[in-house]
């Protein structure tokens, strides 16, 4: 138990503050998640409460494992990230008792926010999965789900998927990942105050959130935080020579902006 606590728990330090944009999906998770937490007897008389599952889905680098975070962090909840190929590329029998041993695991640490990522990896239809240890898996991550309802109190349960078309339908019952909410890429807006929040804590000159956000139209957050992390080391390679702080200029930026590849578009 303590190497699996060791492999998936995370220490959760973001919150809301930290995620740009996403108000909409933010008040979602508020008020089916973060409230009922703070509230459970106010919920329970109206039949509700908290925890179950929450299914975030949308283009790959928009923040849906930054909002399962910062969703731990808003509770003061432990946080347990698991990427579902950390589960499945084991021996058949071996997925199943980790994934179980997972769920033990958040059940103690309760309140706890457990997050599968690339949740579509447990499609049964996948040519590259055998079929026994699919199935297995699958049925296994029904019943821990289920038992979320009797057990698992103050455990949520949230999953992300970039395809939520190939998630088995069985996965969206009642009781199980019964909400689904988009994360959608970031408009304009959000692009300028994602860049606001990769900023932080940088020495910046000239350095206007919303022209960098005009000009990465189809931009994830990935993508921006690929442009800050291009336009700091465009920075620090001045620095070094100089042997003193260059700060990162709106310059820097709008050259970054032009070499990083908006990844969104389709969506
Ligand atoms: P994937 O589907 O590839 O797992 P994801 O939607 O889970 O992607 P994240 O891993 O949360 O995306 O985002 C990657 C990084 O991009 C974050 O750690 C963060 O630095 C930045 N980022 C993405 N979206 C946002 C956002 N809305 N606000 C601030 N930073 C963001």
């Amino acid at each position: 138990a303590r190497e699996l606590d060791l492999e998936f728990r995370v220490k959760s330090d973001v919150r809301f503050d930290d995620v740009g944009g996403m108000e909409a999906v933010k008040d979602d998770i508020r008020m089916k998640i973060i409230h009922p937490l703070k509230n459970p007897e106010l919920f329970a008389s109206y039949g509700k409460k908290a925890g179950g599952g929450v299914l975030l889905y949308g283009p790959p680098g928009c923040g849906k494992t930054l909002l399962a975070r910062a969703t731990a962090g808003e509770i003061n909840a432990s946080f347990f990230s698991v990427g579902l190929h950390q589960v499945l590329d084991m021996y058949i029998g071996e997925s199943e008792s980790k994934l179980h041993k997972i769920f033990e695991l958040a059940r103690k640490a309760a309140p706890s926010v457990l997050f599968f990522d690339e949740i579509d990896a447990l499609a049964a239809d996948r040519r590259d999965m055998r079929q026994s240890a699919g199935r297995g898996i699958i049925n296994q991550f029904l019943a821990e789900l289920d038992g979320a309802q009797a057990e698992n109190d103050g455990v949520l349960v949230l999953g992300a998927t970039n395809a939520p078309w190939h998630v088995d339908g069985a996965f969206m019952r009642p009781g199980r990942f019964d909400r689904l909410i988009f994360v959608p890429p970031p408009d304009r807006e959000a692009r300028a105050e994602i860049a606001g929040i990769h900023g932080r804590e940088k020495p910046l000159v000239g350095f206007d959130p919303a022209s960098i956000a005009k000009r990465t139209e189809g931009f994830s957050g990935a993508d921006l935080r690929a442009v800050f992390d291009q336009a700091t080391e465009a920075a620090l390679n001045e620095a070094m020579k100089k042997g003193s702080v260059v700060p990162i200029t709106g310059k820097m930026l709008e050259k970054a902006a032009k070499q990083v590849k908006p990844s969104t578009r389709k969506w």
